[in-house]
């Protein structure tokens, strides 16, 4: 058998051939484990190529004692490890408490290696079905799961079922109409206001992005940030919106008019890149915009990881004059303490907290203190997903003035947004 020379574990080809003889063996029953972890390239990048080696080595030492009933393991490139497993039956909630209790584990190692990393660990499970022959398509299973799993901080790892396929069989239509789009230049922009319930006035706007296909058809981000993300291209998205809001934002300061702030979303994808605080700047600065009229929302999960290199990336830019969000706050795995640490401006609370809290008395309770708090620290709350003039009576009875939802709009394209919202 041969060996991988950094980690020990088998090389890939050497796991398929052996793993791809045993799965014949219909006497038992297999799972395969897919596992990586988020963001590794932090830790390359900011505590340098050896100490990412021991933390693969920590890792691969991880799965050989601990990892129950294992019969061969290989890392098969970069911080991509897969396991074949013998299970005695498929029992959901044990195997999600165990892999829930292995993941915590793991994190405890990673972070004794690396001080102050806390990374999440994606896992991917496929069980290995009775007619299933093929190694590398149940290789590949595992694989679709694992990468579902990411970002997704409520489950300890996805299973594979037929449905992720689709998301699969989904990239490969979208992402050559996001490459025709990109290189026509032909993304849609569209603008949502962010209203201020006292006043009836605009105090913002959030930009999103729509693709059309050649039909001429809007496909909504819900069909290609997925894609996107996983094919890094995300990245390229988010600067051509980025861009688009300087050139809009520079029309309305030659016009005369007083601009208002707009926001867009930075994909996690992008803290990947150690230049990602001058490309933002260099972008503003080549349209000439003041930076106060730029707002970056980063999506709550994304502080979860690597804490204080994200901090330090967002407390760069604040100090240049950009406004920064914490966008989804409450749609996953919020705690108080983040708060605390959260060097930003601005709190947008998801739109799964508005709509609890008119279901739920806790809820409702939750959410009031929440917003107090918020507003002792100083912070803006912006409410995402009002709809009703009810749900707006009881943000702001909660101490919140800051509404974005279809209650007032929808995003709409920007030359409809400039004729309803820009007074020239
Ligand atoms: P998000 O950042 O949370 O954006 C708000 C989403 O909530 C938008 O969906 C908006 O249309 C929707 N929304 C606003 N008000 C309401 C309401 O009252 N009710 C309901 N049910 N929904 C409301 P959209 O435009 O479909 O975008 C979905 C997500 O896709 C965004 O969520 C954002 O995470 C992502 N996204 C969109 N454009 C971009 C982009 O250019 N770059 C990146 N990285 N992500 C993007
Ligand atoms: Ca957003
Ligand atoms: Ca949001």
């Amino acid at each position: 058998m041969q060996y991988d020379s950094l980690t020990g574990l088998l090389t890939f080809e050497d796991f398929l051939s052996q793993a791809g003889a045993a799965i014949c063996d219909k006497s038992k029953a297999y799972m395969i484990v897919a596992a990586d972890i988020t963001d590794f390239h932090f830790i390359n990048i900011n505590y340098g190529y050896d100490k990412g080696d021991e933390v693969l080595c920590g890792v691969s030492e991880f799965i050989r004692i601990y990892l129950p009933n294992m019969l061969f393991a290989c890392r098969s490139h970069s911080d991509h490890f897969i396991a074949l497993v013998c299970i005695q039956s498929f029992e959901y909630e044990r195997i999600m408490n165990e892999v829930q209790r292995l993941k915590e584990r793991l994190k405890e190692i990673i972070a004794g290696l690396a001080a102050g990393v806390s990374p999440n660990i994606n896992v991917g499970l496929y069980f290995v079905e009775k007619d299933e022959l093929n190694i590398v398509a149940a290789v590949d299973k595992a694989n679709v799961a694992r990468r579902t799993s990411k970002g997704n901080y409520n489950i300890p790892c996805v299973v594979y079922s037929e449905h992720l396929m689709d998301i699969k069989e989904n990239s490969a239509k979208i992402l050559p109409i996001f490459d025709d789009s990109f290189r026509k230049e032909s993304i849609r922009v569209y603008l949502q206001p962010k209203i201020s319930s006292e006043t009836k006035k605009i105090i913002g706007a959030e930009a999103l992005s729509r693709l059309v296909d050649d039909a001429g058809n809007i496909i909504p981000p819900v069909k290609f940030i997925a894609a996107l993300e996983k094919t890094g291209k995300i990245v390229e998205l988010d600067f051509y919106v980025l861009s688009f809001i300087c050139k809009l934002i520079r029309k309305w300061i030659d016009k005369g008019i007083e601009p208002i702030t707009i926001s867009f979303n930075l994909s996690r994808m992008h803290f990947y890149s150690p230049t990602l605080v001058e490309d933002i700047i260099k972008l503003a600065e080549e349209y000439n915009v003041p930076p106060q009229y730029i707002e970056i929302e980063v999506t709550e999960s994304v502080f979860f990881e690597a804490q204080e290199m994200i901090v330090k990336k967002v407390e760069e830019l604040r100090e240049y004059g950009f406004k920064v969000s914490v966008d989804d706050f409450g749609s996953g795995y919020s705690s108080l303490s983040l708060i605390g640490v959260l060097p930003v401006d601005v709190v947008k609370l998801d739109k799964s907290f508005v709509r609890e809290s008119l279901k739920s008395p806790r809820s409702g309770d939750l959410m009031k203190g929440l917003i107090r708090i918020l507003n002792e620290i100083h912070l803006e709350i912006v409410c995402e997903g009002v709809e009703t003039a009810e749900e707006e009576k009881m943000i702001n009875e909660y101490g919140c003035d800051e509404v974005q939802g279809y209650l007032y709009d929808k995003p709409i394209p920007t030359d409809e947004f400039e004729s309803k919202y820009i007074k020239a």
